[in-house]
């Protein structure tokens, strides 16, 4: 008889022998590490290993409040974030003196910091953002009660910025605050942030809030590194995820904004900090976490990560394409669209599903075996189909380009 999952680890009133509990945690652990190589279509990079971080995790490292401001404790990894926090600003086009950033505790969160910032400074305005935007952005604008507008996106998943226009002519004088996406979720799809910003004008100052959560550690090494990011003006803010590409043991990110749109922190004397970011304590441990997966790879080593990833997703799609699947792979991004397969290859291969069609993101932890054992299912699949007369690859609103 299977226990359900609650049953397994019910926490009771008497302690549990402690070798029957870390028995528990190993065969979690096992779990895990089975499932990996079959995870193909969430974002997050796999191929990491910590665990010269044993010792960290016999100590609080409690990044509390602003990453520049000494807190009383002394028992943070400020140094470090700080650190993180100027390199990604430099990645991002953003001048490291002109820049606030602290470690979140994910892309979510980043966007949040972003677009309170933006409401902020725009407390009239409405926000703006495309379909094909983070649900996170949904969630935070109604945290902040503001009216939200969700424009259309095209085939390949960027703003529509005729309609931006259109709804902004009707702002004049409240200005407005849009994301606008560096990488969208389900395509990779890059919005023209000067085209966003032409089009939101009519209504008077525009915020731009940019959501890079994949693809801010892309970017900087293709063709846009120089164009991308705090190059444009009307950027206020920009959030990455910190364990998606590079790889992390726990969720986290980078925001960063503008140093003008942060003023006047919130001040709490009995730690002795001040305070500009959204939580109080943060962790510290993910802030050392991501200095030390930065500076063992350098700069050159980042680029390292992105060019292969780059690679491995045109390699996939060629795969794909090859069994005669129709693919979509978006300039600069990571994440191979494909029409959806049956549920059984969705569930194996552990892919995000979006009405008819799926994707894989191309991340380093996936192995040429993986995608061979994928194709193998796939042409297997098909043929079952094929042969009940069943086409599963009619879906025709992704073309390959
Ligand atoms: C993953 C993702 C997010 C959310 O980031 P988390 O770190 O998972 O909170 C936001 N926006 C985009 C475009 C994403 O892909």
């Amino acid at each position: 008889m299977t226990v359900s999952a609650i049953d397994r680890y019910r926490i009771g009133r008497n302690p549990q022998p402690p070798v029957l509990v870390a028995e528990q945690l190993d065969s979690f652990i096992a779990g895990m590490r089975t499932e990996s190589p079959y995870v193909l279509g969430f974002p997050g990079n796999l191929d990491f290993s910590y665990s010269r971080f044993g010792g960290l995790l016999d100590i609080l490292t409690n990044n509390v409040g602003d990453p520049g401001s000494d807190e009383k404790s002394g028992i943070s990894s400020k140094a470090m974030e700080r650190a993180v926090v100027e390199a990604t600003a430099e990645l991002a086009n953003a001048q490291a003196e002109a820049t606030f950033g602290y470690v979140a505790s994910g892309g979510s969160e980043a966007n949040q910091f972003g677009l309170d910032r933006g409401c902020t400074y725009l407390p009239d305005a409405r926000v703006f953002c495309s379909s094909a935007t983070h649900y996170s952005v949904v969630k935070n604008v109604r945290l902040m009660r503001r009216e939200l507008a969700i424009l259309p996106a095209d085939q390949l998943g960027r703003m529509d910025v005729a309609a931006l226009e259109r709804e902004c002519r009707k702002d004049r004088g409240r200005g407005a605050v849009v994301v606008a996406n560096a990488g969208t979720t389900m395509t990779g799809a890059i919005d023209d942030v000067a085209a966003v910003v032409e089009a939101a004008g009519s209504a008077g100052r525009v915020y731009v809030h940019l959501d890079a959560a994949l693809s801010g550690l892309i970017l900087p090494f293709t063709e846009q590194a120089s164009s991308w990011g705090f190059a444009h003006p009307a950027v206020g803010s920009l959030g990455m995820s910190m364990h998606k590409l590079l790889g992390m043991p726990v969720p986290c990110a980078v925001a960063l904004c503008r140093t003008e749109f942060v003023q006047a922190p919130p001040v709490s004397e009995y730690i002795g900090i001040t305070d500009s970011t959204l939580s109080c304590s943060r962790s510290g441990l993910a802030a050392s976490l991501i200095w030390y997966a930065m500076a063992v790879r350098g700069a050159i080593g980042l680029e390292r990560t992105a060019h292969s990833a780059l690679k491995r997703a045109q390699y996939i799609s060629d795969r794909l394409v090859d069994l005669g699947l129709r693919t979509l792979v978006n300039p600069n991004s990571i994440i191979v669209v494909f029409d959806r397969p049956a549920e059984w290859i969705c569930r194996k291969y552990h892919l995000a599903t979006e009405a008819d069609v799926a994707h894989i993101v191309a991340l380093p932890h996936i192995t040429s075996e993986v995608i061979d054992e994928l194709c193998d299912d796939l042409a297997k699949s098909r043929a079952r189909l094929r042969g009940t007369g069943a086409d599963p690859y009619r879906v025709d609103h992704h073309t390959a380009v």
